[in-house]
C-alpha cells in the first residue's frame, strides 16, 4: 500500500491525476500477475534462457492484447480507462517473467479463473480504499480487472495459444480454447464492462 502511495506521490506534479491512476493500476496488475505466477513453482522444468531479442517475435501479440484489452473496456466510455484496459491486457503477461529468467514456473499461471478472482478482489479493494484514485466504483474496477483476464485469454485463444491452466492455483491442468471460443470470450469481457457501466451509471458519467 505504501509503495502504491509513494509511486503516486512521486508522479505528482509530472502527470495528471488520471495518468497517475492509470500507471498505478497497471503496476499493481502486473505485480499481482507476477506474484500469482509463483503459485506454479515447481510445476515445470526450468527452461533454457532465450535471447532477449526473442521478445521481437512477441510484438504482434502485444499489439493484439492492447487492442483486445481496449475493446473490452470500450463500454466504460472513459478514454483513460480504455487506454488503461489495453495496457492491463499486455501486462497480464507478467506471469511469463519468472520463467523467462529461468525459474521452474508455468509461463501462464495468471491466465486462469484463480487469478481473475484475485485480481478482481484486489483491484476492487485498492479502489475502495482510495489507493488507485480511479474515477469508478470499486465494483466497476473489479469488473474491469475480471474483463481484462477474460479478454487476454480471448486473444491468446484467437491467435492459437488457447491452452491455459484455468483452475490455477488448485489445478494446473491445461484447458484449450478454440479460436471461435476466443472471440466468444472477448464478447463476454465486453459485456462484463457494459454491465458494470449500466449498474454504476452514476459513478461512470
Ligand atoms: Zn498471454
Amino acid at each position: 500500500m505504501q509503495l502504491i502511495e509513494r509511486i503516486n506521490r512521486q508522479l505528482t506534479g509530472y502527470y495528471s491525476r488520471e495518468s497517475r491512476a492509470m500507471v498505478s493500476l497497471v503496476l499493481v496488475f502486473a505485480a499481482l500477475s507476477l506474484l500469482f505466477s509463483l503459485s506454479s513453482w515447481g510445476r515445470a522444468v526450468p527452461p533454457s534462457i532465450g535471447t532477449p531479442l526473442g521478445i521481437i517475435h512477441e510484438i504482434p501479440d502485444v499489439i493484439g492484447h492492447l487492442l483486445f484489452g481496449m475493446l473490452a473496456c470500450l463500454p466504460s466510455r472513459q478514454r483513460p480507462l480504455i487506454v488503461t484496459g489495453g495496457l492491463l491486457g499486455v501486462v497480464l503477461d507478467a506471469d511469463h517473467l519468472g520463467r523467462l529468467i529461468g525459474f521452474p514456473l508455468l509461463s501462464r499461471a495468471s491466465h486462469s479463473v484463480g487469478f481473475l478472482i484475485v485480481a478482481a478482489i484486489a483491484v476492487g479493494l485498492f479502489t475502495r480504499q482510495g489507493y488507485l484514485k480511479l474515477r469508478v466504483t470499486s465494483w466497476t474496477a473489479s469488473a474491469i480487472a475480471a474483463a481484462i483476464v477474460v479478454g487476454h485469454i480471448a486473444l491468446d485463444a484467437f491467435i492459437g495459444y488457447g491452452s491455459v491452466p484455468m483452475l490455477a492455483p488448485f489445478s494446473f491442468t491445461e484447458y484449450t480454447f478454440s479460436r471461435i471460443e476466443g472471440l466468444e470470450l472477448e464478447v463476454i469481457a465486453f459485456l462484463l464492462v457494459l454491465a458494470a457501466r449500466q449498474l454504476n451509471s452514476k459513478a461512470m458519467p
